[in-house]
Order: structure tokens, then C-alpha cells, then sequence
């Protein structure tokens, strides 16, 4: 049994975490994080699924930690820089699902990942990391000629944009055409922008309603456009992904590895 422990405990992806290991034989849950101001510290985390657990939701992280196996983290990044730095220090292992990270906070889970092992990834959908590799794949054949323009939508409550899988996709995108996203990323047109630059990626960001989260990249040249688009229609999908992503850390002490990872298709 992988004993797991999740962050985020009362959040969207936290319930959907929780119905996952609750069905999982070969997970077990060993503790439940929240913020300390949450409603639900000190309830048995099984409560909303009528389960009693004896697993309580807590905001003491090194005591939660204390003998687990995994830590999965959908929370808000200046959490889960604390996160990062106690898993550190239990030697517990990290499937960090948050988005919205700076450069610096990236940096710093590189660094961490000597020694423990992290799987990170900004989208744990089978779905979406299929979507990668064949948008690196496009993005070869369709080099010249092909403006790259990548469309998100989701939910009226999201707090970062672009996506964070908005930005990998651009990142693969950029990588297949050897191009560096930081210098040719445009985020958003206002006003007279001029004509488009060849060389950039442009994003565009919707949010609204219960959006799970949408993703197109465009490839548009002359007399025709290629669309490779993934929707998402329930937060199982990422849930799903995450505990896979658990399993996998299982025989690896150390590392930083992502979805691609974890299916097997690098
Ligand atoms: P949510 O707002 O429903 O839940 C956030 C949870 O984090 C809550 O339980 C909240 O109490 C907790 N939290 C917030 N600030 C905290 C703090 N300072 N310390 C401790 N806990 C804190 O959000 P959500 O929709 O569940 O999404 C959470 C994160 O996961 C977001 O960054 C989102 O973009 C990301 N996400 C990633 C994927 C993926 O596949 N990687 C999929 C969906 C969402």
C-alpha cells in the first residue's frame, strides 16, 4: 500500500483526489492538508463522502507527513514552496500539481528533486500529454509559414492565466521550432498591435462558468489551419493522473519527472 497524503484537502481537486484514493486498493490515505483558516480543520476527511477515515484534516505538515510515502499537491504556489521544503526534509516524495509558478519557484523544485523524487506537471491528463507530443510533432512539419497561436478557456474561479498547461504547450511548441518562449511568447492583443510577428506564439486566455479547461493550438498558415484541441470534462481526469503519478514515484528515490514520464511515452 503507497500511503498518500493530500494537500488542498477541501479544494476542487483535493475532493477529487480523495474519491480517487477511496477507490484505489492499492492507495491508502495517511493524511489530510488544509490551510489553517479552513472550515474543514479537524474533520474526518471521508466525512463529505460519508466515510469515516479517522484521517483528520490538519494544518501541521511536518507531523502529517511523519511516516508517508507521497505528498500530492494541488494547492496555490506560495504553498506549495512550503510543501516542497518539508517533503524535503521528511523524505517524502511530491506529485506537485499546482500552477502558476515564477521562474525562481521552478528553479527550486529542479534543486529539490536531487533529492527526493517530484513528478510536476501542469496538466496530469493521459490526454493532454498525448496533446505535447503530438503538438511538438506538428509544430516540426508545420515550421514555416504556420502562425502558432495556443486558446484556453476555463472556470470563472481559476486564479493564474495563461494556464499553466497553456504555457507548457507553448513550451513545446517552442522547443520543436527551437525557439526560446520567454523571448517570443504574446500574451493577449490590445489596441494596434501591428502585424503579427512570424517568430512569436501568441496565447489567448477565456474564463467563465464551470469550464474544466480547454486547450487549442493553432497552426495557421495560408489556405488552411491545423487545430489540435483537448477538453477536459471532469477533474477525474487530473485526479486520475495524479495518484498514476504517485504510483510511479514508488521505485524512484530521486528525480524530476513529468507526465510524459509517467505513461511511458518520452
Ligand atoms: P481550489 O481553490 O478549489 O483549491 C485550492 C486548495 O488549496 C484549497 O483546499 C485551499 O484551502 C488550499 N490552499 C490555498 N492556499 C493555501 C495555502 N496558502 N496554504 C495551504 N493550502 C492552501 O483550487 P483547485 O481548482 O483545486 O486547483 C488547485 C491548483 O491545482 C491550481 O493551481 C490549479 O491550477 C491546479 N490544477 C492543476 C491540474 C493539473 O492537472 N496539474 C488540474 C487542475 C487544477
Amino acid at each position: 500500500m503507497i500511503k498518500v497524503v493530500i494537500a488542498g484537502t477541501s479544494g476542487r481537486m483535493g475532493q477529487a483526489l480523495l474519491e480517487g484514493i477511496f477507490a484505489d486498493s492499492e492507495l491508502q490515505l495517511h493524511g489530510a492538508l488544509d490551510r489553517a483558516d479552513s472550515p474543514r480543520i479537524g474533520r474526518d476527511a471521508g466525512e463529505q463522502f460519508g466515510l469515516a477515515t479517522n484521517v483528520i484534516i490538519s494544518a501541521d505538515v511536518d507531523k502529517t507527513l511523519c511516516g508517508a510515502d507521497v505528498l500530492v499537491d494541488f494547492t496555490r504556489p506560495e504553498a506549495s514552496m512550503g510543501y516542497l521544503t518539508a517533503c524535503e526534509k521528511a523524505g517524502v516524495k511530491l506529485v506537485l500539481g499546482t500552477t502558476g509558478f515564477s521562474l525562481e519557484q521552478k528553479k527550486q523544485i529542479e534543486a529539490a528533486a536531487e533529492r527526493i523524487g517530484i513528478v510536476f506537471a501542469p496538466n496530469m491528463s493521459v490526454g493532454v500529454t498525448l496533446l505535447i507530443n503530438l503538438v511538438q510533432a506538428a509544430a516540426r512539419v508545420l515550421a514555416d509559414g504556420y502562425d502558432v497561436e495556443i486558446i484556453e478557456a476555463h472556470h470563472r474561479h481559476k486564479v493564474d492565466a495563461p494556464s499553466g498547461t497553456a504555457l507548457r504547450l507553448g513550451e513545446a511548441a517552442a522547443e520543436a521550432l527551437s525557439r526560446d518562449l520567454q523571448s517570443c511568447a504574446v500574451y493577449g492583443r490590445e489596441g494596434v498591435t501591428g502585424e503579427r510577428d512570424a517568430n512569436t506564439i501568441g496565447f489567448a486566455t477565456v474564463r467563465g462558468g464551470d469550464v474544466v479547461g480547454d486547450h487549442t493550438v493553432l497552426f495557421a498558415g495560408i489556405g488552411e489551419r491545423v487545430e489540435l484541441t483537448h477538453k477536459a470534462s471532469s477533474r477525474a481526469t487530473f485526479a486520475l493522473g495524479a495518484l498514476r503519478a504517485a504510483k510511479y514515484l514508488a521505485d524512484r528515490k530521486t528525480g524530476l519527472f513529468d507526465m510524459r514520464d509517467v505513461l511511458g511515452l518520452r
